[in-house]
């Protein structure tokens, strides 16, 4: 095995075989907040495959990636790198696609001022509900796409383990997997992107943190969406100069009336809308959460400014592009 495969690589998957092992300790421990973490899996042949590859393993000559030990491989660029990358992840995914993922630092490129804000939640049948009242659903070919990943899965079920038939069927749902990855992506970014070129600042209630993740999530698929998108929105608001907090919240938000903040007591999920026994006001419960969302972001932040200290700076852009090969 040794001198068979670049040695940076089976030091990066001896870390992240550390990183997993002191994460589930963690959790058991109590020690590590968020979800709970399982006991690290071994990696399955059929599923996805990767190598981690620091400087010293890859080089590129032009066009071409040199992996160590393997050979300068062409690659198909998706875009051109924003800088010199620190490192490659080469992917191999269960459809038997190869990718090579780069980390790269990229320069700011803030944009103008905008004197607008949001607050952002989770929706219960929709990806998110703005403070402005705005549903945004998944796409309907999205929704498409799961429905025909579903049906997949299901004949894979069925198919004889070790039949021909079954090689097929797990093909099929790898592919489908993939267009559904790839679809919810690219409607992340787009959302993303619009939410933080629209607002100077964009709050969004940390779902780790308010430990609802497996109550509220359970009967949503749309948790892997969610994630997704926020790590999004992040990730483009570093980049264009703009505001992203997480609001880690103790008082449940759809409970307190965002009119005139009396807590009105906890109401069952049912409950679509509501008006406020104090005031009168008669709120949507997902835009009045994340209206509350986004004054415990204002506050926080303005607490943040005047204390002299600056909001929690968001990670440099780190980008990592996805540069499809053709190996
Ligand atoms: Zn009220």
């Amino acid at each position: 095995m040794a001198g068979e495969v670049a040695s940076v690589a089976l030091v990066q998957a001896c870390q992240d075989a550390r990183r997993a092992y002191r994460n589930w300790f963690g959790s058991l421990s109590g020690g590590r907040k968020g979800r709970r973490v399982g006991h690290p899996v071994f990696r399955r042949r059929h599923q996805r495959q990767s190598i981690r590859l620091t400087r010293n393993g890859f080089a590129l000559h032009g066009q071409r990636l040199y992996v160590a030990k393997v050979r300068d491989i062409r690659v198909e660029w998706s875009r051109a790198l924003p800088s010199v990358p620190s490192s490659v992840t080469v992917i191999k995914e269960a459809d038997g696609r190869y990718y090579a993922s780069f980390v790269a630092e990229r320069a700011a490129t803030p944009l103008p001022a905008s004197g607008r804000e949001v607050g952002i939640d989770l929706g219960p049948a929709s990806l998110i509900v703005t403070s402005d009242g705005e549903v945004i659903g998944n796409p309907r070919f999205l929704r498409a796409r799961e429905r025909a990943l579903a049906r997949a899965q299901r004949a894979l079920s069925r198919k004889e383990k070790g039949s021909a038939n079954r090689v097929r069927a797990r093909h099929r749902v790898a592919v489908l997997h993939r267009k559904v990855r790839e679809t919810r992506l690219d409607h992340a970014h787009k959302i993303a992107l619009r939410l933080v070129r629209d607002n100077q600042a964009v709050y969004a209630e940390d779902l780790a943190v308010s430990g609802l993740m497996r109550t509220r999530l359970a009967r949503s698929v749309s948790d892997a969406g969610w994630s997704q998108l926020v790590r999004c929105i992040e990730e483009k608001a570093a980049q264009y100069g703009r505001t992203f907090a997480r609001i880690g919240r103790f008082e449940p938000t759809s409970q307190v009336c965002s009119a005139c903040g009396v807590k009105d007591g906890p109401k069952p999920l049912g409950v679509r809308e509501w008006a406020c026994a104090a005031c009168g006001t008669v709120h949507d419960r997902d835009v009045n959460a994340a209206k509350n969302i986004l004054a415990a972001g204002r506050a926080d932040n303005k607490n943040a400014c005047g204390a002299g200290v600056r909001p929690r700076p968001v990670a440099a852009g780190a980008e990592t592009g996805t540069h499809q090969s053709a190996a």
